[in-house]
């Protein structure tokens, strides 16, 4: 009909503008949805965005301000919870009492409970968060190969002893509720496995109650504030730990005492730059200021890194690989490498953002390489995110070996009594 009044051509021709306009008029309509999304989104008063990149964490994370009675008396002396003096006796009880929780798996294999942590807050940059999953990720690989337990603490479980004295707090609480924990192993949230094959020489510390990556001469007669290293550290669940970690604490308040300390640190220990007290320096001074109180229980290891500079160890990784293999135990192939200084959870560093980031993906790699090689890959290059295949896969699977024995390394095993 219509054919007949206008003609087929401009039929044609009007069907065509009709879809034409049906187009524009849906291409309009998607970039009023796609704007409405975008506008919405800017706005950060909109509940309904779901846009992450725009959104404003500060909405979703409160922070109740600080009721008065959780507040301390400023005048009493701080304390990090009621005296105890019977550890050891209680614990022993408790040991006796409790026969399936040895605080030994086996002769000279102690049981042991890495802790590390984070705050409670997302990192104050966007990649931290990732660094922090990474290095978390490594830990968790190391002690699932060495049969540790692992603790993520993210509380902050004493608001006055923030940053980095919060781990005193928090170690003496798993101390004391976990009796059948013989060492505890501090490990910082920037320090990294770079040895996934070696094991502690636990014999080594049987007398021992704290071992640190230091050097007598730099602590005990220099007075240097880095002769140890407080990044990496075992603890003995003990009386004694008890005993200097409430010798260690008094430093650690914030405000007035910390700043305070922070001054009798700098003058009293070598090349120490002005800043609060740390929990590091405070370390140093109470071992040089108490040898004969503390000196025989502390073991200042240097044989291997329990802490490694990165900024010694990370250019050195090539050359180690093609001279050395993991598990050596010594300063051939560093056990952890610490990532001192760049605060990647941080805003500001000590080194240049990019040099941090770049090394730690490079260690990252480095002990995820020794993980991956369990199951026939590797990392492409120390710079590489991407895999690649190492081994075929077999139809024998129970056959395959890995190269540095990590599948079932006897450190691991458990002795069950014979039932005979
Ligand atoms: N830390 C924590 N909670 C915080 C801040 C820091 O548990 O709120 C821990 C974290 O594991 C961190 C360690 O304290 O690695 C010490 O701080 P950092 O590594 O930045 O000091 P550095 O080793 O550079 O001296
Ligand atoms: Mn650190």
């Amino acid at each position: 009909m219509l054919e007949r009044c206008l003609g087929p051509r401009r039929v044609r021709q009007m069907q065509r503008a009709c879809r034409h306009s049906t187009v524009t008029f849906l291409c309009l309509f998607l970039t009023l949805v796609v704007l409405r999304g975008t506008i919405g989104a800017g706005n950060n008063g909109d509940a309904n965005s779901n846009n992450y990149a725009t959104f404003d964490l500060s909405k979703i994370l409160v922070d109740e301000p600080l009721q008065n009675d959780e507040k301390r008396d400023p005048n009493a002396p701080y304390t990090l919870g009621p005296k105890i003096s019977d550890w050891d006796e209680q614990r022993r009880q408790w040991l006796r009492a409790n026969p399936d929780y040895p605080n030994f798996i086996r002769p000279n294999k102690p049981r042991v409970l890495l802790v590390t942590g984070s705050s409670p807050k997302p990192c104050e940059n966007p990649v931290g968060d990732h660094y922090l999953v990474k290095s978390i990720k490594n830990k968790i690989d190391y002690c699932r190969v060495h049969g540790i337990e692992v603790f993520y603490n993210m509380a902050l479980l004493d608001a006055e002893m923030a940053g980095f004295w919060a781990k005193l707090p928090l170690i003496r609480k798993l101390l004391l509720s976990h009796p059948e924990v013989e060492f505890l192993w501090w490990m910082d949230s920037d320090a990294m496995f770079t040895d996934m094959a070696f094991e502690v020489p636990w014999e080594r510390y049987k007398d021992s109650n704290f071992v640190m990556h230091g050097w007598n001469e730099m602590v005990y007669d220099e007075k240097n504030w880095i002769g140890l290293n407080t990044g990496s550290f075992l603890l003995r669940n003990c009386q004694w730990s008890l005993d200097i970690l409430d010798a260690w604490a008094p430093m650690g308040p914030k405000g007035k005492i910390r700043d305070e300390a922070g001054k009798v640190l700098t003058r009293e220990l070598k090349n120490r730059p002005v800043f609060e007290a740390d929990d590091q320096s405070a370390m140093v001074y109470l071992l040089a200021t108490g040898k004969e109180k503390w000196g025989d229980k502390v073991y200042l290891e240097n044989a291997y890194y329990l802490h490694g500079y990165w900024g010694i160890l990370v250019d050195r990784y090539e050359e180690m690989i093609e001279n050395y293999h993991p598990g050596l135990g010594d300063h051939r192939w560093p056990l952890v490498t610490h990532f001192v200084g760049c605060k990647p959870c941080g805003k500001f560093g000590d080194y240049p953002v990019e040099r941090c980031l770049k090394q730690m993906d490079r260690a990252y790699n480095f002990g995820d390489n020794q993980i991956l090689q369990m199951y026939g890959f590797t990392h492409k290059s120390l710079a590489s995110r991407r895999v690649k295949r190492v081994r075929n896969d077999s139809s024998n699977p129970i056959e395959v070996k890995d190269e540095l024995g990590l599948l079932h390394p006897a450190f691991k095993a458990i002795k069950l009594p014979s039932s005979s």
